[in-house]
């Protein structure tokens, strides 16, 4: 098989696609792109396409991942897409409806994955952030547990082949995995990961219960200033990581992406720039020593890019434990 389609298989037997492509870009950024970029991301390789109802951009990669299955380049089954349950539908009566309202807008029968996005329920309606008068976020209180048995109604349904969550630290994973009754456990834990946040206390966590772990801004993030410290360090200015590329022939991307594939992490890259992408999908073509893989672990100083500010104060906010 083509190295560029490398898979790893879930707790469930479903595949899942090891470099995945982000599709996450800030509101002032017109969703064509997204349509865009997605098309050139299968034409150039990648499998496994992320998304998220939060991004509203379903509609747009819908249709690029349809036209790529009807001009021929790929089959429904190749493609792995992954969506993601937003906090204001965790009420377990909103969830089916909400992957729903998904699919829909995706035009597609099936996800390959839904994960709750974060923790945090936020009260229920139309806003993304419902804010009180005072321009608060209004969280709302729902057992995650509760939420998670209406994820596992939708795998049975089979709208959602794999069902798995997002941005939960080790005891809310333990909350769900210790569940009475529990039918499937999370596939996966999707969370910021790079080397400077090199979660490895949360990997090990996650490999010894047979969660895959997935890193979402493993290039060192959008830095959206709504959700990122202007002053915070440019992952890929790193001398370090550039001293690597330098030694492999690389650039500084590809040595943050293949730090995670040969650590047993699932990766994501978003670039809706078309030389980058074609870049990023060159991960495959070479290996870091172990020396060098330790070198990067070195960089480790478990700094948070993306800390969610909005769901600061919430009973289930999940940076405040260690991991
Ligand atoms: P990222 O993958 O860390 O990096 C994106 C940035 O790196 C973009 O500015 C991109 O620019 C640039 N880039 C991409 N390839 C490059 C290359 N080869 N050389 C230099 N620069 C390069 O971004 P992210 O959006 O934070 O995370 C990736 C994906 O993870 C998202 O799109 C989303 O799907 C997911 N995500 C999930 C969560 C969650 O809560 N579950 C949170 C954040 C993100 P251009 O686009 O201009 O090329």
């Amino acid at each position: 098989m083509d190295p560029k389609f490398q898979r790893m298989v879930l707790s469930d037997g479903h595949f899942i696609p090891v470099l995945g492509f982000g599709t996450y870009a800030p509101e002032q950024v017109p969703k064509s792109k997204a349509m865009e970029a997605t098309k050139i991301a299968i034409d150039a390789g990648f499998r496994h396409i992320d998304s998220a109802y939060f991004y509203k951009n379903e509609k747009e990669v819908g249709l690029a991942i349809r036209s790529k299955i009807a001009d021929g380049t790929v089959k429904r089954e190749d493609i792995f897409y992954t969506s993601k349950l937003w906090c204001t539908f965790h009420r377990p009566e909103l969830v089916r409806p909400s992957l729903e309202d998904s699919l829909k807008k995706l035009q597609l029968d099936y996800v390959d994955l839904y994960i709750i996005h974060f923790p945090t329920a936020l009260k229920p309606g139309t806003e993304i952030f419902p804010t009180d008068e005072h321009g608060k976020t209004v969280f709302d209180t729902v057992d995650i547990c509760a939420t998670w048995e209406a994820m596992e109604k939708c795998k049975e349904a089979g709208l959602a082949k794999s069902i798995g969550v997002s941005n939960f630290n080790r005891r809310q994973l333990e909350m769900i995995l210790n569940k009475p009754g529990l039918k499937y456990k999370p596939v996966c834990n999707q969370v910021e990961c790079h080397p400077y946040l090199n979660q490895g206390k949360l990997l090990e966590f996650c490999k010894s219960k047979g969660i895959v772990l997935v890193a979402y801004s493993a290039l060192g993030s959008h830095r959206e200033p709504e959700w990122v410290d202007q002053s915070a360090p440019v992952l890929l200015e790193d001398p370090l990581i550039g001293a690597l590329a330098k030694k492999h022939q690389q650039t500084p991307a590809l040595i943050a992406l293949r730090y995670q594939l040969q650590r047993g992490v699932v990766v994501l890259a978003k670039s809706f720039t078309e030389k980058r992408i074609k870049e990023n999908i060159q991960v495959f073509e070479f290996q870091l020593p172990s020396e060098d893989m330790k070198v990067i672990d070195g960089l480790n100083r478990n700094f948070r890019y993306v800390t969610a500010d909005f769901a600061i104060g919430h009973p289930n906010y999940p940076f405040s434990d260690e991991y």
